[in-house]
């Protein structure tokens, strides 16, 4: 197990009080959730193309008093891929292009290893999720997280999100059978994120997450 500090220093700058007070919290993983992925990695601005909605989703969410936090894997850095400044490039501009949409991207989390690391923060470990928690003062239950991959929804449990949701979009069919097969099922499956930011809202609405 390797120290995952590194990774914090790599955080982007928060913008989140940390006083506890952030409660309705939407983890978001990026890759096939807010942005085509590809087997190739994204590793530039170029690279990067949203997935139809996914802006508008972002903005319905944060209209709604959601706040949106990025938890994402990130091995090109590990892999020697791309550099720290480019992925900081990428998500700069990924904030802003969600803020011109009425989005706001509070914050963003991400591990730069391998799996051949073996650290604590590479999803579907917690780490990431943990330190959220942490530095903004999130209670995990009342958070819900939306990915695309079987790790997300993994990550999701272990981090004792109240809510873990599938979107069919990235891996997101292959997901589905990857968590049949573990006998694990996400609290919902949705065709995107767009979709995925609709149910969250309705039930929260309904209270259910408060309180169930
Ligand atoms: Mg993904």
């Amino acid at each position: 197990m390797i120290d995952c500090s590194a990774s914090k220093g790599l955080r982007m700058p928060s913008s989140l009080p940390s006083n506890g007070d952030c409660q309705k919290v939407i983890f978001l993983d990026r890759d096939g959730v807010i942005n085509q992925d590809s087997p190739e990695y994204i590793k530039s601005w170029h690279e990067f193309h949203f997935i139809f909605g996914s802006l508008d989703a972002m903005a319905a969410l944060t209209a709604a008093g959601f706040s949106i936090i990025i938890i994402t894997n990130q091995s090109i850095i590990g892999r020697h891929m791309g550099a720290p400044a480019t992925l900081a490039d990428i998500h700069t501009r990924l904030k802003q292009c969600a803020k011109n949409h009425g989005a706001v991207i509070h914050d963003i989390f991400f591990c730069p290893h391998t799996p051949e690391d073996h650290c604590a923060c590479r999803k579907p470990n917690p780490g990431l999720i943990l330190e959220a928690c942490r530095i903004h003062g999130i209670d995990p239950a009342q958070s819900i997280m939306i990915g695309d991959s079987a790790k997300d929804v993994l990550c999701a449990r272990r981090g004792g999100c109240g809510r873990a949701v599938l979107v069919q979009t990235g891996n997101g069919i292959s997901a589905q059978k990857q968590l049949a097969a573990i006998q694990m099922q996400p609290d919902h499956v949705a065709p995107d994120l767009l979709s995925a930011a609709g149910w969250v809202m309705d039930t929260w609405t309904a209270t259910a997450l408060m309180h169930s």
